[in-house]
């Protein structure tokens, strides 16, 4: 069973890593930005409100957020697999709510693992990744808002002793090689 919650900035390859680990490993991936653009296509309630914020590289409200991880972490693959949590948290409160869920579920976390990227390496990313919402203004954006709201995470992961920090630049297969070491897999 694996534990994990991915963090670094948008562009990182977190979504990318999240993907391998999880397929090789059989782990849950939950991702918020998939779910969130799911329900955007599916034009679910829940979609227009996101939409909103997401066009605008702004967060939906942490409510909202941690509603969908509560409802998603109560289901049975969680239980029996564990979990990659990739997006989540983004801010002090998600972050506050997931120990106090993971505390009721008896779930703690393994670790949290930081994938590091400068920023000059994250614009140019994600310019060539071309998503909609990866325009040069909401790029910028989001990078703002991760510096101001999801960067403290760092401090508070390393104050519980979670915290490991990994090179984003670089051999995508030895990026994987390390997260697996670090999550002491096999490989
Ligand atoms: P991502 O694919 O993780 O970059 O997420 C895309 C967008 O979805 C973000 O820019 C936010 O608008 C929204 N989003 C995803 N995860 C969260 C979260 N944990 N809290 C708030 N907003 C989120």
């Amino acid at each position: 069973m694996i534990k994990v919650v991915f963090l670094g900035p948008p562009g990182a390859g977190k979504g990318t890593q999240a993907v391998r680990i999880t397929e090789k490993y059989n782990v849950p991936h939950i991702s918020t930005g998939d779910i969130l653009r799911a329900a955007v296509r599916e034009g679910t309630e829940l979609g227009k409100v996101a939409k909103e914020y997401m066009d605008k590289g702004e967060l939906v409200p942490d409510e909202i957020i941690i509603g969908i991880i509560r409802e998603r972490l109560s289901q049975e693959d969680v239980k029996r697999n564990g979990f990659l949590l990739d997006g989540f948290p983004r801010t002090l409160p998600q972050a506050e709510a997931l120990d106090k869920l993971l505390e009721e579920l008896g779930m703690p976390l393994d670790k949290v693992i930081y994938l590091n990227v400068d920023d000059e390496e994250i614009v140019k990313r994600l310019l060539a990744r071309g998503r909609v919402d990866d325009t040069e203004e909401i790029i910028r954006n989001r990078l703002r808002v991760y510096r101001e709201q999801t960067a403290p995470l760092i401090d508070y992961y390393t104050a519980k002793g979670l915290l490991v920090e990994i090179n984003g630049v670089g051999d995508i297969n030895e990026i994987t090689k390390k997260i697996e070491e670090t999550l002491g897999l096999n490989g």
